[in-house]
Order: structure tokens, then sequence, then C-alpha cells
């Protein structure tokens, strides 16, 4: 077993129009009708609007208990604000890695009237013993997030994870995850070594990719199967995510913003919520 094993595609999710918050509208593919789960990640949101209508409503005060939430920011910028006093500006090539933990209530709202609104938001599960944590943030001021030439019209930011021996700013996250933004000129091939273990997949979000033997277009999730490297080839001027996570391997109950391990701790969580634990 020295051979490298290169992942195939296990399936294609299409991203699909959902609203969430006060009405943002976005795409949503994990975490939709298609795939509720793919282990640890539990949801994968693109929203990218330059109408006000879309975006403006934002996503007033909610809660989180149990998971992490990653929010990437491409355009525009979204005020955080939670229930503890923290606050913080995410702004264009930015990120934040917010733990929930034991529980937050907070709000995103867009800072901005007009123009462009363009991220994404993944929900990372966390590890029974994990879940009741306290909340952290992981505030990454753009400048923070690594962009590496590989030459030939080949760049990668590191959110998280590590590329030729350069790591990404955030830290310390129990899936020991990957998070690459990559840029990919029409007919290179972007080849990655991801931890053979570890469930992987890619999201595009501009031109096309081939991977193996299967094309994939904008909004389009792709499932990764097993193996140790992956290997992307534009068909176009490409751009898209690669991420990556350890798998948890344990039950998921969940509902709405809580992600637990039983019903009787999502039961709980409603609890401790409608009782100002949070
Ligand atoms: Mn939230």
């Amino acid at each position: 077993m020295t051979d490298t094993q290169t992942r195939k595609v296990m399936g294609i999710i299409p991203g699909t129009d959902a609203q969430d918050g006060a009405g943002v509208k976005l795409k949503r593919s994990l975490g939709g009708p298609r795939l509720q789960h793919f282990d640890p990640f539990l949801l994968l949101d693109e929203f990218r609007s330059d109408k006000p209508g879309d975006y403006i409503a934002g996503f007033p005060e909610h809660p989180h208990r149990g998971f992490e939430t990653v929010t990437y920011m491409l355009a525009g910028r979204m005020r955080h604000r939670d229930n503890q006093g923290n606050s913080g500006l995410l702004q264009p090539g930015g990120a934040q890695w917010m733990t929930a933990g034991r529980g937050i209530v907070h709000s995103e709202m867009p800072e901005q009237e007009d123009g462009l609104m363009w991220g994404f938001q993944l929900w990372v599960n966390l590890p029974s013993g994990s879940k009741m944590t306290e909340p952290r943030y992981q505030d990454i001021d753009p400048a923070e997030i690594p962009d590496v030439d590989l030459g030939e019209g080949v760049s990668v930011r590191i959110v998280a994870g590590e590329l030729n021996g350069v790591s990404g700013p955030v830290k310390d996250i129990a899936v020991s995850p990957t998070y690459l933004d990559v840029s990919l000129s029409s007919g290179k091939t972007f080849d990655h070594a991801v931890p053979s273990g570890h469930n992987a997949f890619v999201y595009v979000f501009g031109g096309r990719v081939r991977i193996g033997e299967t094309v994939a277009g904008n909004a389009d999730m792709v499932l990764l199967t097993e193996g140790d490297r992956v290997e992307v080839e534009a068909l176009e001027d490409a751009r898209f995510l690669l991420i990556a996570g350890q798998p948890i391997g344990e039950p998921v109950a969940r509902y709405g913003p809580f992600v637990m391990n039983t019903k009787d701790e999502i039961m709980q969580a409603f609890q401790d919520y409608q009782s100002g634990k949070f």
C-alpha cells in the first residue's frame, strides 16, 4: 500500500436555491434535501448577490450549540455580534471559524446597503467531548490568509491546512480541517495531498473542472471517494474550494441550529436556550 490513490467522484450535489436567516437568498448544497451530512460537515451555503433585497435582512439573533460555523467572505462586509459582547467585521477575503460549543446567541448582518455580497458558510461538527466546550472565535483578517502562487496560473489561499510547507491561520480544530480556495487557469491541474481517511469535497464557484471522468460546474459540490490525493483539472478558468476533515463517526441529532448526539441533548439545548443559559 505505498501507491498513492487519487480520489474519484462519489457524487455531485448541485447547490439549490434556499433562504435562511431573515430571508437571505443562497445556494445550499450540503444540509439540503439531497444530503444532510458528510461527516464531519453538516451544511454548505453560498450567498452571492448584488441585489440588496437578497441579503439586506441578514441573519438576526439566533443560537448555535454543538458545532462550528465557518464563514469565508469573497465580497462585501458582514458584522458579527454575540450575546457575550464579542463583535467582529468580516471583510472580503477574510474568514471566521467560530466554535459555538456549549452555546452562543449571535447575529450576522450585512454592513453595506448595496453592492455584491458573496461568501460561504460551512458547518463543521464537534466530537461529543467538545460539544459543550467554551465558545471560541478565530477571526481571520484577509492578510492573514496565505496566498500561495504555484505558477502557471495556479494560486491557492489557505484558510486551514497546509500546502508546500505553508500553513493556514486556523488552528486547533478537532477535525484537522483543510480549507483551500483554489484559482486554476484553463487547462491546468491542481494536485494536492489530502490525508487518507479524511472526507473531502470540492465546491466549484467559477468555471468548470474535471475530476477523474466527471465534469462539474458552478455551484456543484463534488463528493470525493477515499484516497490520499485530489486532482482537479480546469476545463476553463475555474475557482473552487477544496475542503476536507477527519470524520467523527458519532450519531448526529440535529434540529435547526443545534447539533448534538442524542434527542435528549437537543431537548436540553432548547431548554437551556429558552431559560437564557446560552
Ligand atoms: Mn449563525
